[in-house]
């Protein structure tokens, strides 16, 4: 599901404008200073602000989702959860708070909770069709999930449907577990909780996802795997289950606002097979992407210009982890789980100014 964080901030921004601001502990000044913050990404600032307007003023609404949607960012997922419902105990009607607080339990794994959260949503929106189609989707993929039997690890559980499937199912369980001791090692932190990893036929793959045919798997709160014919074959199950525990692990030490290119970089820098396969690309198409304007996901991008994307970020984390060290990249993802801003965290990190990074990388000079 996508959406929009200016949007958001224009509902936040609906409480805040137009009043008169009497001090700089009045909630006003503080949801004002919120949305500001949630406008420049600065998550850490804006949860504090919220949280404090919202104390100030326990009735409204908008401050406890303001608050959720900063948390939210951050990864933060227990304390984004009880700001969102607060919000909707303040508001039943605040669709936002709704829309974000499914979000958060689709993606971990609480599929019937999302779908109770749409459907008491529905009954109070002006517009219940709009939320049908969504609600249609998930509905069909709890229905999916319920045939669907489990097998656990140490550190992950893996779905899968069939009884037949299950040698496949610890086949996959052993190649996580391998994929995790070897990049655990190499990075030096570990996820604190539990790692789902749900295994499908192409078809179900495509039907839930509903990703460009060049997608190999997905992270979103759950590595989602199809398992056919092609990612069988020798190394490439491998290849593809370590690129997801990554975004895996990042999403948990760095909450949502990690760049696209660091985590799809440190993805396929720590590939078992690393990333030479993936960076020599551009040297076919004789094309470089700045690292500054792969921010976004991949997702929408067609084949080659993903291909340009994952090859320039590569490029961008392997270069700073021969130069800085493994630590550095860690330490600024661990900055950003925090809420500092990124250039910030990046120039404290990684000892140079962002901008010029992205230059030097574009030149190719660093
Ligand atoms: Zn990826």
């Amino acid at each position: 599901m996508r959406r929009s964080l200016a949007c958001t901030t224009l509902l936040i921004a609906a409480f805040a404008g137009g009043a008169h601001v009497r001090a700089a502990d009045d909630p006003l000044a503080l949801a004002r200073a919120g949305t500001a913050a949630i406008e420049a990404r600065r998550f850490g600032d804006a949860l504090a602000a919220f949280t404090k307007a919202a104390e100030m003023e326990p009735g409204d609404a908008s401050l406890c989702f303001g608050a959720g949607v900063a948390a939210f960012m951050l990864g933060k997922n227990e304390v984004a959860q009880a700001r969102f419902e607060c919000a909707l105990e303040r508001d039943p009607a605040f669709l936002p708070a709704a829309t974000w607080l499914a979000d958060l339990h689709y993606r971990a794994g609480r599929l019937a909770d999302a779908i109770s959260v749409y459907e008491t949503a529905q009954l109070r929106s002006p517009k219940p069709r709009d939320l049908q189609p969504q609600l249609d989707r998930w509905r069909k993929e709890l229905e999916l999930q319920s045939r669907f039997r489990d097998a656990r690890s140490e550190h992950f559980v893996v779905l899968f449907e069939t009884a037949a499937d299950e040698p496949l199912a610890a086949d996959v369980i052993g190649r996580l577990e391998t994929a995790y001791r070897r990049i655990v090692n190499a990075v030096g932190v570990a996820p604190s909780q539990r790692i789902t990893a749900v295994i499908y036929t192409r078809g179900q793959f495509n039907d839930i996802t509903r990703l460009a045919d060049w997608s190999a798997a997905a992270y979103d709160g759950r590595i989602r795997v199809p398992v056919d014919e092609a990612s069988r074959e020798a190394g490439e199950l491998d290849r593809i289950l370590s690129h997801e525990f990554v975004h895996a692990l990042v999403s948990q030490v760095g909450g949502r606002t990690v760049p696209a290119w660091i985590n799809e970089g440190l993805a396929t820098v720590l590939e078992p097979a690393g990333s030479g396969g993936v960076e020599a690309t551009p040297a076919r198409t004789d094309k470089r992407r700045a690292v500054s304007q792969l921010h976004g996901s991949f997702v929408g991008l067609s084949q080659r210009d993903a291909e340009l994307a994952y090859a320039s970020s590569a490029r961008a984390v392997r270069r700073l982890i021969e130069r800085r060290g493994i630590d550095a990249v860690v330490a600024l993802l661990e900055d950003l789980g925090r809420g500092t801003p990124f250039a910030r965290a990046f120039q404290q990190r990684l000892a140079m100014r962002y901008e010029d990074f992205s230059a030097s990388m574009a030149r190719g000079s660093f």
